[in-house]
C-alpha cells in the first residue's frame, strides 16, 4: 500500500508541518479548509497547521470504519489480525526516532521520558493486546435439563463495532494506543480524535498502518477541538458503537450525555487528585525519590500523579525538607538534553491555569516551601510554558489547591497521626483514581490499600504498570476498567450461545 507522507517532524522549528486527517487509508485536508495552529510549548514557535475535521469529514471516517468492520477487517481471523498488530508494533520500533521527534515537538517533554515511556509503551500496547486476545478464555457452563440431556452454554466475544477514541495531550501516543491496541485486537475499527494540542503521533501512526498493510478504514484520525467541533461531531455520530475517553471529568460528563443518544457504551478514564501516604516506617530515600517522581514527572501532567501528600508526623519535617531539596535539584530546560528532568507545560493556556493555582495557594495561606513561579530557562526558550516545581504546606483540607486537580508539578504536604485519620483524608475527595502508600509494614500495606477508594494503589512504587492488570478509577475518576482481560468488557459484546443437547 502506498503511504502519502503527511508529517515530517521538522528538523528545525523554522520549517512547519501540516497535520492532515487520516480517513479510509488516505491523508486528507479539512473539507472546509479550516486549519489551526500547533505551537511548541518549548518556545512558542509554530510547529505546523492542523486540519480541523468537519462534520462531513467525521461522517466519512465513521462510514469508512463501519465498512472496514463489515469487510476487510471483519474477514480476518484473530491470528491474522494479531499478526498485523505485531507488525504495527515492529514498525513503530523501526520508526522510533520519527515518533520520538514528533512527540517531543508536540509536548516538549524531555527525551529521557519520551524515549523510555511514551514511544516504547506505544509499541507495547499493540504487542500486548495482540497476544492477549489469543489467550482470553470464554466461559462455558453445562446446564442440567429435566430430560437428562442437558445444554451447553458457551460465550462468544464479538467486536463491539466502531469505537471512537477521544484522547488527551499528556501522553498522546501511549494513551491513544492503550485504547486502539485492544480495540483493533478484538476486531473493532476506530476513529481517533487526538487532542488538539498533540496531533502528530496519531497522524504518523496512519503511515504505519498503511505501510504494514492494515486495511483502509480500520484506523482513522480526525483532528479538531471538543465542543461544536470534531470531538462533538464524533461522539454524537450515530454510527459510533462505543466511546472510550481519557481526559477531564467534566469533558467525560459531556461525552456521556452525547453517548446517551442511541444508548452507546462508554469507557471513561478521567481526572484525579491522588494521595500519597508516607508512614514513618517507610524507607525514606525511596519515599522521597518516588514522591518526587509521582508529583513532578512529566511536569506533573500525569493523571496518576500525586498532588496531595500525607506524611506521618515524626518524619514530616525531614520529608518536606528532602522533597524540597529534590525539587530544587531537578534540571529544567532543553528537552533534547539527556539529563533534563522537567520540560514545559503543554501550553501557555495550561500554564496560566496552573499559575492561577500557585496564586490561589498563597491567597489561601499556604507556606510555599519551594517554587511557586516561573524559572529562568534562558532567552531561547523564554516564550515557552515553563513553570517551577512547587511544594506547599499549611493549607486547610478544603482549600482549592488541596481539593481540585491542578495537573502541574506541584503538591501540598500535610502531617497525619493515625492510620484511620490518613485513610479518611485520602478518601475525602470526589476523585478515586490512584494512590501511593510508602511503608515497610506488610500488614499495614494490605490494610491501607484495601480501604483506599481508588482503582489503582501502588505500595512502595509508582507508575509500575503490568499491562495485564486492570486500569481505571472510581467515583469521578472513571467508569469501567481497561487493561489485560478487562479490555474484553468494553471492546467486545459477549454473546451467550445455549445449545440444547
Ligand atoms: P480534556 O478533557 O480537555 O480533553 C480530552 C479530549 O476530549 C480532547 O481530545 C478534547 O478535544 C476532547 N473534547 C473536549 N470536549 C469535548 C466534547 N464536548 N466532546 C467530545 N470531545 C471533547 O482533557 P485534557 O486537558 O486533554 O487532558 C488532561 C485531563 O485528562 C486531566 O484531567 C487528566 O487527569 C485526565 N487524564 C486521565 C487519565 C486516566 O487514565 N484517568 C489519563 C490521562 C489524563
Amino acid at each position: 500500500m502506498s503511504s502519502t507522507s503527511t508529517l515530517t517532524a521538522p528538523a528545525s522549528t523554522a520549517t512547519s508541518a501540516e497535520f492532515l486527517n487520516f480517513i479510509n487509508g488516505d491523508f486528507r485536508p479539512s473539507s472546509t479548509g479550516t486549519t489551526f495552529e500547533n505551537r511548541s510549548p518549548v518556545d512558542g514557535s509554530l510547529i505546523g497547521m492542523v486540519h480541523e475535521a468537519s462534520a462531513d469529514d467525521v461522517d466519512e471516517a465513521v462510514r469508512a470504519a463501519r465498512a472496514a468492520r463489515a469487510g476487510a477487517w471483519g474477514e480476518l481471523s484473530m491470528p491474522e489480525r494479531s499478526a498485523l498488530l505485531v507488525s504495527v508494533a515492529d514498525e513503530i520500533d523501526r520508526r522510533f526516532d520519527d515518533f520520538l521527534a514528533a512527540e517531543m515537538l508536540d509536548t516538549g517533554k524531555p527525551v529521557s521520558i519520551a524515549s523510555h515511556i511514551d514511544i516504547p509503551r506505544g509499541a507495547a500496547n499493540f504487542r500486548v493486546f495482540a497476544d492477549l486476545v489469543k489467550n482470553v478464555p470464554g466461559e462455558h457452563f453445562h446446564l442440567a435439563t429435566p430430560d437428562g440431556l442437558g445444554a451447553a452454554n458457551l460465550q462468544l466475544h464479538k467486536p463491539r463495532g466502531v469505537i471512537a477514541v477521544v484522547c488527551p495531550w499528556n501522553l498522546p501516543l501511549l494513551l491513544m494506543t492503550w485504547k486502539v491496541g485492544p480495540a483493533l485486537a478484538w476486531g473493532n475499527t476506530v476513529v481517533v480524535k487526538p487532542s488538539e494540542e498533540t496531533p502528530a503521533t496519531a497522524t504518523l501512526l496512519g503511515e504505519v498502518m498503511n505501510d504494514v498493510g492494515v486495511p483502509a478504514g480500520v484506523y482513522n484520525v480526525v483532528h479538531g477541538f471538543g465542543p461544536n467541533s470534531t470531538g462533538e461531531f464524533l461522539t454524537s455520530h450515530p454510527g459510533v458503537d462505543g466511546i472510550t475517553f481519557t481526559g477531564e471529568t467534566r469533558t467525560g460528563s459531556a461525552i456521556m450525555k452525547a453517548a446517551s443518544d442511541g444508548v452507546r457504551a462508554v469507557s471513561m478514564e478521567m481526572g484525579g487528585k491522588n494521595p500519597g501516604i508516607i508512614f514513618a516506617d517507610a524507607d525514606l530515600d525511596e519515599a522521597v525519590a518516588g514522591t518526587a517522581r509521582s508529583a513532578f514527572a512529566n511536569s506533573g501532567q500525569v493523571c496518576l500523579g500525586t498532588e496531595r501528600v500525607y506524611v506521618e508526623r515524626p518524619i514530616f519535617d525531614e520529608f518536606v525538607a528532602r522533597l524540597a531539596e529534590r525539587a530544587q535539584a531537578m534540571k529544567i530546560g532543553d528537552p533534547d538534553q539527556p539529563d533534563t528532568e522537567l520540560g514545559p507545560l503543554i501550553s501557555e493556556e495550561h500554564r496560566q491555569k496552573v499559575l492561577g493555582y500557585y496564586r490561589t495557594a498563597v491567597d489561601e495561606g499556604a507556606t510555599v516551601v519551594t517554587g511557586g513561579g516561573v524559572p529562568d530557562v534562558g532567552d531561547a526558550h523564554a516564550k515557552g510554558a515553563w513553570i517551577e516545581p512547587t511544594i506547599w504546606t499549611g493549607l486547610a483540607d478544603d482549600a482549592a489547591v488541596v481539593t481540585e486537580e491542578i495537573f502541574g508539578p506541584c503538591c501540598h504536604i500535610r502531617p497525619f497521626d493515625t492510620e484511620d485519620e490518613v485513610i479518611q483524608l485520602a478518601n475525602d475527595t470526589e476523585y478515586g483514581l490512584a494512590a501511593t502508600v510508602w511503608t515497610t509494614n506488610l500488614s499495614r500495606a494490605h490494610r491501607v490499600s484495601s480501604r483506599l477508594e481508588v482503582g489503582l494503589c501502588w505500595v512502595n512504587s509508582w507508575f509500575l504498570r503490568d499491562l495485564r492488570t486492570s486500569f481505571g478509577g472510581m467515583k469521578s475518576s472513571g467508569i469501567g476498567r481497561e487493561g489485560g482481560a478487562h479490555s474484553t468488557e468494553f471492546y467486545t459484546e459477549p454473546t451467550n450461545v445455549c445449545i440444547k443437547l
